[in-house]
């Protein structure tokens, strides 16, 4: 057979209209079925695109002129919006972003996992700017001086004009600035991922809007770190909210943000959240969700979903630092929370016993491997909440989920494809999906996460 010829060359400009969007949020335009994916289109528009990549199966077009305007369309508040990589949606109306991202689990859960089952709307937030409690910033240098901002798309290269982000809390992008503005004035050098020279590589801010509590990170490829006695006065003496300095040294070439070493420079290791009456103390590499409010959105569907009774024996996997198996030990007879980074499980029995809560026990290990000895070994839990990486769960822990033959679970999911696989899995096993809730945790960006209760088919 022919080789298929692409309908379009590089460089060629074309007049195309979006019929769809990928779950990305790139609009996509066909020529005769061939399709072309523009960064920043919608559905509906017709514009002048010029064709910047072609291969076999689709190419990719930048936009050039609209003609057609969508009515949801918008002017992007952040000024480096079409520079940085973090947001992808700020284009388009909230409302529109809360539709799209209803459409892809609903899209999702049809083309991977073959389940026809309307979603219930996503649940937004009231205002969705400024919501993220941690940022995490690379550190760069022009004409002699520091700056601050996000890679640009696709690259490595600093986006230097970028004085704030709009999506994280005011308080992060001011701690950002002041860490940058002292550290300037103190000589630190930036570090240069090329040469692999200089010190100064992320600076890394936590903050809670419960506790006004802020921690900051500061990243080295060096053990030393100059001044820091200077660094730390005049931190500490301008911001009260700081409570915790930590200083991480990350010496290998690499784009993982934190090394190995972590010390405490100044206050504690760590900060306080509080969330539903419960307070979690939250160190510098513990994994803790990004959007407080909608974290607490989450838990309590997850939390009414559970059903808890009061009798319930529960399972909590992927607990992290044990925040929902906390959630859940409130309405339980007793959580058992499993999770494979030593130091979260560490925070997980802090957290319980600052809490004095005393029905939940938290182990260490793969999910999956702790899972089959639990079900090997006759455990018959009430209830099960998953919530695993964007990776999904392992067939081991899905095949020992079904063994142990719970009312209920409730699968807390951030990558609606691998969601829709496991869900597969879980109704072969004779698992009916009641209810999937997306909620908008990431606001403005392409991601979405879910809630799924299923409940066990022929009580
Ligand atoms: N439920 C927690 C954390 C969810 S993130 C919260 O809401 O805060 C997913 C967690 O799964 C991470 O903490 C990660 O360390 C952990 N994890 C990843 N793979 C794992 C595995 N195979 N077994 C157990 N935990 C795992």
């Amino acid at each position: 057979m022919a080789k298929p010829k692409a309908p379009v060359q590089k460089n060629q400009m074309i007049e195309l209209t979006f019929e769809d969007m990928t779950h990305e949020g790139n609009g996509v335009g066909k020529l005769d079925g061939y399709p072309v994916f523009v960064e920043n289109t919608l559905p509906g528009e017709k514009a002048q695109v010029k064709i910047i990549k072609v291969k076999k199966n689709f190419a990719v077009g930048k936009l050039i002129e609209l003609q057609d305007v969508h009515p949801e369309r918008i002017d992007p508040p952040c000024d480096v919006y079409k520079l940085c990589g973090g947001c992808q949606l700020q284009h388009m109306s909230y409302t529109m972003q809360l539709n799209m991202k209803h459409k892809t689990v609903k899209d999702n859960l049809r083309k991977i996992g073959h389940i026809e089952i309307e979603p219930n709307p996503t649940i937004g937030m009231e205002d969705p700017w400024r919501y993220r409690n941690k940022v995490q910033i690379p550190v760069s240098s022009k004409n002699g001086e520091l700056t601050t901002g996000f890679y640009k798309k696709r690259s490595h290269e600093i986006i230097d004009t970028m004085d704030r982000c709009i999506i994280t809390s005011e308080v992060n992008d001011r701690m950002v600035e002041a860490v940058r503005k002292i550290a300037n004035d103190l000589g630190i050098t930036s570090y240069d991922e090329k040469s692999h020279r200089g010190m100064l590589r992320h600076i890394v801010v936590r903050s809670s809007e419960t506790t006004d509590q802020t921690m900051i990170v500061i990243v080295t490829r060096t053990k030393d770190l100059p001044h820091k006695k200077k660094l730390i006065k005049q931190l500490t003496e301008t911001y009260p909210n700081i409570k915790s300095i930590m200083h991480n040294v990350n010496p290998n070439r690499t784009n993982v943000i934190m090394g190995k070493e972590t010390t405490c420079l100044w206050g504690e290791d760590y900060i306080y959240d509080t969330m539903d009456g419960i307070h979690f103390a939250i160190s510098a590499k513990s994994f803790y969700q990004v959007n407080s409010d909608q974290t607490k959105v989450l838990y309590d569907k997850a939390l009414e979903y559970a059903g808890l009774t009061g009798k319930e024996t529960v399972i909590d996997a992927y607990c992290g630092i044990g925040t929902i198996s906390l959630f859940l030990a409130k309405k339980a007879k007793h959580v058992y929370g499993v999770e494979v980074v030593p130091e979260a499980i560490e925070d997980a029995k802090k957290n319980a016993e600052l809490n004095q809560i005393e029905n939940a026990d938290f182990y260490v290990g793969q999910a999956e491997d702790v899972m089959t000895q639990w079900s090997e070994g006759g455990f018959t839990p009430d209830v099960i909440v998953v919530d695993p990486p964007r990776k999904g769960c392992d067939e081991a822990l899905l095949d020992s989920m079904i063994k142990m033959n719970p009312d209920r679970i409730v699968y807390v999911s951030c990558n609606p494809s691998t969601l829709a696989r496991d869900l597969a899995i879980l109704k072969e096993g004779s698992y009916q999906i009641d209810k999937v809730q997306p909620v908008d945790m990431f606001p403005q960006t392409h991601h979405v996460e879910n809630v799924v209760l299923m409940s066990r088919e022929n009580k």
